[in-house]
């Protein structure tokens, strides 16, 4: 069902509606027919003295089968809906080959200038003062461009985690920001507003705060520091060659820990800088059937975890992300599968840690996830808002995710540290 259908069949059985009630209505029908695949008269069955109110009960009750009875109901979020396929994600599998490379004048002689100009000879290459906007009006197109730049500001920040909930203590380093993968769920669709991929190259400069800084450890040994937040560490690695001066750097600091979070399989780098015991290389990892929807041209679960036995067998240890964990019909065995595979395949003495957290979006990323991803499945469960004004399953859905979930890891990996990431602390207290 198209908007436009869902608009004219509230339209004929509810003529004399006003815009915001129509609003709500036609977002149901809409959200319903996608999940359900079923048309108008099966969703709201024309009736007689059908009212707005009847009508949306029986909606909302349809839409949330799971929470409707039990859920405040203005946590049921109904914006207008509004697709424009000019958003739509392109999903055509290319290579990455920016069409326009802006170098800042500051580092136009750095080596990651040069291996860039080695790397795509046939770009177009500006020089910019670091103040000129460059990129692309679509996020869709934020490939063309790749900026090379100096970092000023933000080089390290604690992680900041969600208003409200439990903290594990995570600091940031900021090494780049865009991803070449294009995740349904991935926050920076909506958060990125200059779209191009933003390479530092001052990596020096930001490895020379680290000694002057004080991290957070939350409930680890030691302060843990990544750079996964705004980019995928290591998607772009073959290029920065960042890993060969993180893993030095580090080795010589063992009372901290980096982790290079990925779902890539770009490990020659790390391979190369030889193994660290305080070095963590971590894989994001879902089921099957997320990874093969949601994930786009991502590497599959196999090779994820064929590249974890490499880079421990050459002295890394590894960590493991269950995030999003997407909630569907037969969830529970396609992550049953998925903790299987890892606990045959693994060397489970080297998993240090391993985070859980169900799928959560803000407001604004649920409306972008709808428009460039429209047949996407995982907006299909039933989000609600939550205490920190982001979008989750409700309390009980999330409860037995977890109370699934946690205990098979911890059975499967006794010695690796399983929590739960950006979770209600109530919640995060009884698991
Ligand atoms: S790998 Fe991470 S950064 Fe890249 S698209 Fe997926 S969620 Fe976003």
């Amino acid at each position: 069902m198209t908007v436009q259908e869902a608009e004219n069949y509230v339209q004929a059985v509810l003529p004399d509606l006003g815009v915001n009630k129509r609003r709500e209505l036609v977002r149901l029908v809409y959200e319903i027919a996608k999940r359900d695949g079923s048309s108008g008269p099966d969703i709201l069955p024309a009736q007689k003295n059908l009212t707005f109110e009847s009508a949306k009960k029986q909606l909302l009750a349809r839409r949330y089968p799971v929470n409707f009875k039990t859920a405040a109901k203005d946590r049921f979020y109904l914006p207008k809906l509004e697709l424009n396929p000019g958003l739509e994600a392109d999903l055509t599998p290319r290579e990455f080959y920016p069409k326009t490379v802006y170098i800042e004048s500051s580092v136009l002689g750095s080596e990651l200038a040069g291996r860039v100009r080695e790397a795509f000879p046939k770009a177009e290459f500006k020089e910019t003062d670091g103040k000129t906007q460059v990129g692309s009006p679509n996020f869709s197109q934020r490939l063309d461009t790749l900026l090379i730049h100096c970092e000023k500001y933000d080089f390290l920040k604690p992680c900041p985690c969600s208003c409200s909930a439990a903290c594990c203590g995570y600091n940031l380093i900021n090494l780049g920001f865009g991803c070449r993968f294009e995740c349904e769920y991935c926050f920076l669709q909506q958060y990125q507003n200059l779209h191009a991929v933003l390479l530092p190259a001052n990596l020096d400069e930001f490895l020379s705060k680290i000694d002057r800084a004080s991290f957070r450890k939350g409930p680890f040994d030691r302060p843990r520091i990544g750079s996964g937040e705004f980019t995928d560490s290591l998607v772009f690695d073959d290029l920065t060659q960042y890993s060969q001066k993180i893993v030095p750097f580090f080795r010589k600091r063992p009372h901290l820990q980096f982790e290079f979070k990925t779902k890539s399989v770009n490990i020659g780098g790390l391979l190369k800088a030889g193994g660290c015991e305080n070095v963590v290389v971590s894989w994001s990892v879902n089921s099957a059937s997320v990874t093969d929807r949601a994930e786009h041209f991502t590497p599959g679960l196999s090779a994820r975890l064929a590249a974890a036995c490499e880079v421990a067998r050459a002295g890394y240890r590894l960590g493991f992300h269950f995030d999003p964990v997407v909630i569907y019909d037969g969830w529970q065995q396609e992550y049953a599968r998925t903790v299987q595979e890892m606990a045959d395949t693994l060397p489970k003495e080297r998993v240090a840690w391993i985070s859980v957290g169900t799928l959560r979006f803000s407001r604004e990323l649920k409306k972008m996830i709808e428009n460039r991803f429209p047949q996407n499945t995982i907006l299909d469960g039933e989000f609600l808002l939550d205490f920190d004004g982001k979008m989750r399953y409700g309390d009980t859905q999330r409860k037995d995710a977890y109370q699934f979930l946690l205990p098979l890891l911890r059975r499967s990996f006794p010695q690796a540290q399983v929590y739960l990431c950006m979770e209600d602390p109530q919640i995060v207290r009884s698991f």
